[in-house]
């Protein structure tokens, strides 16, 4: 509720119980959900503005809206991504856009922005909340003269009109490429023996993870795969080149009304970086470790095409299709990994249990299946539990297998945040596109990604929603997800299988030893490739703006592989278009922390206290203190990328 008083919060959170999921049924539902969310958050914007919350604050008032928006939107704009339904979907999306319209008002309300301001916060954590507070208003334009102010909600919806098209188009894709039985020789039949057939007879692939991977990576005929790889990369297509063409230009404009030189300098100023510059520098860091590994590995696999097709070196050109199959392979000779090999050892639910044991390891809770009947048959809930009292921590959703028009990558959604102040209890989804057979070590490090992001959520105890969980610097957030990736790797980690799953065969140690030392290979041109997504990235997004295609094709073209004409990978990057415009460098920034977080788990990864210390230092606070406070109480020193720079040289 709105202006909750502590004794009602206390009731709350007595009776506090795992989130029920509110599955959309109709567009008509949806329609009326979202015009009951705008009514609700429109009378608490006027109450926050007189002055009506003087009980709990501004400060609550505005983390009021924040739980409406949790309760009330965020399941619907969650279900645009996965709900089995167009015109449900379809209806979602439309609602996600008149609340961001309401959003661009609230946050130019200058009567809030003013009590904000005279705000005397009473402690470190409020003190945050109202800088964090102060930058979102100013940030929507509410201390620009009113034109500009009227320009800039104008772009603020535009630009979020233009990313959801963007990500539409991606997602909606229903591209099948046909091949002969023969073109997929390599391809594990599992792949494609189910597929559906064209009158000729040849099998038709759709572009899911589950089947472009295992293509790329191992069928043996060159032209499959770069038939299979030229219509991944035309996904999108010019409609979608033309809308990122248009965001890159409304972006600049809207850091032209704040009087800032570039988007990039615009949103870099509000995260751990601080501003371009520092992140230039360490991108030129970066390249300066791995320019040289790049180029050894592109040898190693011309070298290994060369003698796969017996002929010699010189006339062995390497092309972008070929990457994935020649890693593979170079992979299965140089040191006998095959990632198939490993779906038998995890199956998916065992997976699942396995992710679950070792949160109850690390951290201390549990998990229980719930009885819900969710968005699609696959989805399951779960409730978050404390091992030690029982007491109910949140509620997680996953949903892992493909199908059609579902998001296609893996993601986690949160739903709501945590607050302290009113008991509302955090809930996240978590999203993949798992093969049903079972996981490779690959897939299993993702889900493990994921799963960070969702226990991010799940274990913090924040006193405002609005900073809860995975709201901290988008150059940070993916740090917790990112250090957990290295578990897997680790045999005493996946001894842990045995107690979830008897039946399940434990991964031979030598095959764990040799899929460690394979991770390795091919490091050099993944973090090049990382290395010119951010550069492609803070260049589209500076001061000059370049027309997307062109400038992609000049930046390609200057890489050893150079640009592959006819190609247009722009229109299917889909963080520019959506959160993570100048913001892909993140995953680089935050890798380093996260690198930097692991050197206290290097000793023992399965170590509860070491677990419950970064539980409460860090993942406890989402944003509300800033993230280098977080990781210097949990290491017990200053952050530094000693251990990033290291472990990429190696
Ligand atoms: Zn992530």
């Amino acid at each position: 509720m709105f202006s909750m008083c502590a004794s009602t919060a206390a009731a709350k959170d007595a009776a506090a119980a795992f989130q029920v999921f509110p599955v959309a049924r109709s567009v008509a539902q949806v329609e009326a959900q979202c015009a009951d969310l705008l009514g609700d958050v429109a009378r608490r914007e006027r109450r926050v503005a007189a002055g009506a919350d003087s009980k709990v604050g501004v400060l609550a008032g505005m983390d009021g809206i924040t739980q409406a928006v949790d309760e009330q939107l965020a399941p619907i704009a969650f279900q645009a991504h996965v709900h089995p339904n167009t015109a449900v979907r379809d209806a979602a999306e439309a609602c996600t856009l008149r609340f961001q319209d309401f959003a661009s008002r609230l946050y130019q309300n200058a009567k809030i922005h003013a009590r904000l301001e005279a705000l005397a916060p009473l402690d470190p954590i409020d003190r945050q909340m109202r800088e964090d507070l102060l930058a979102a208003f100013e940030d929507a334009g509410v201390a620009l003269p009113a034109p500009r102010r009227a320009t800039a909600r104008r772009l603020s919806n535009e630009m979020a009109e233009l990313s959801q098209a963007f990500e539409r188009q991606v997602r909606e894709d229903d591209t099948l490429v046909a091949f002969t039985e023969p073109e997929l020789n390599g391809v594990p039949a599992a792949v494609w023996r189910e597929a559906p057939r064209d009158p000729q007879g040849r099998v038709l692939l759709g572009l899911d993870y589950p089947v472009y991977g295992p293509v790329m990576e191992t069928a043996h005929d060159p032209a499959a795969r770069e038939r299979m790889w030229r219509a991944f990369h035309a996904r999108g297509g010019q409609l979608n080149l033309d809308r990122l063409a248009a965001l890159a230009s409304k972006r600049w404009a809207y850091a032209q009304l704040f009087g800032l030189e570039s988007y990039a300098e615009f949103q870099v100023r509000r995260r751990m970086a601080r501003n371009v510059a520092t992140v230039q520098a360490f991108l030129d860091e970066v390249k300066a470790v791995v320019q040289a590994r790049e180029r050894i590995d592109l040898a190693d696999l011309r070298s290994a095409k060369a003698s796969e097709l017996q002929q010699p070196l010189a006339g062995t050109p390497l092309k972008r299709w070929d990457i994935g199959y020649y890693i593979e392979r170079v992979k299965r000779e140089r040191f006998a990994l095959d990632q198939e090999r490993f779906r038998r050892h995890f199956p998916p639910q065992a997976s699942v249990d396995f992710v679950f044991a070792l949160a109850g390891r690390l951290f201390g809770v549990g998990f229980e299946p719930l009885e819900q009947a969710l968005w699609h048959p696959d989805a399951r809930a779960y409730g978050v539990f404390e091992q030690s009292g029982g007491q109910r921590l949140a509620t997680l959703y996953l949903d892992l297998y493909p199908r059609e028009n579902k998001y296609g990558h893996a993601a986690v959604w949160s739903l709501q945040g945590s607050s302290t102040r009113t008991g509302q209890r955090p809930a996240a989804a978590l999203v993949t596109n798992f093969d049903r057979r079972g996981l490779t070590l690959d897939e299993l490090e993702t889900l493990l990604h994921e799963f960070g992001h969702a226990l991010h959520t799940a274990l913090s105890t924040t006193r405002y929603a609005g900073q809860a969980g995975t709201s901290v610097e988008l150059d940070f957030v993916e740090a917790p997800s990112q250090m957990l990736e290295e578990w897997v790797y680790d045999a005493r980690v996946l001894a842990l299988f045995q107690d979830v799953c008897a039946a399940c065969e434990p991964v031979p140690a030598d095959l764990l030893a040799r899929a460690r030392q394979s991770r390795s290979f091919g490091k050099g041109l993944r973090f090049a490739r990382q290395h010119l997504y951010a550069s492609y990235d803070l260049a589209l997004h500076a001061a000059d703006v370049a027309e997307p295609m062109a400038l992609w094709a000049r930046m390609e073209a200057a890489t050893p592989l150079s640009h592959e004409a006819g190609t247009t990978f722009p229109a299917n990057f889909s963080h520019l278009a959506g959160g993570y415009g100048a913001g892909y460098y993140a995953y680089l920034w935050s890798l380093a922390t996260a690198r930097d977080l692991y050197t206290a788990f290097d000793a023992d990864p399965l170590d509860a206290a070491t677990g419950r210390r970064y539980r409460d230092t860090v993942l406890a606070h989402g944003g509300q203190f800033e993230p280098t406070i977080l990781v210097t109480r949990f290491l017990g020193r200053a952050p530094n990328n000693n251990a990033f720079f290291e472990w990429l040289a190696h």
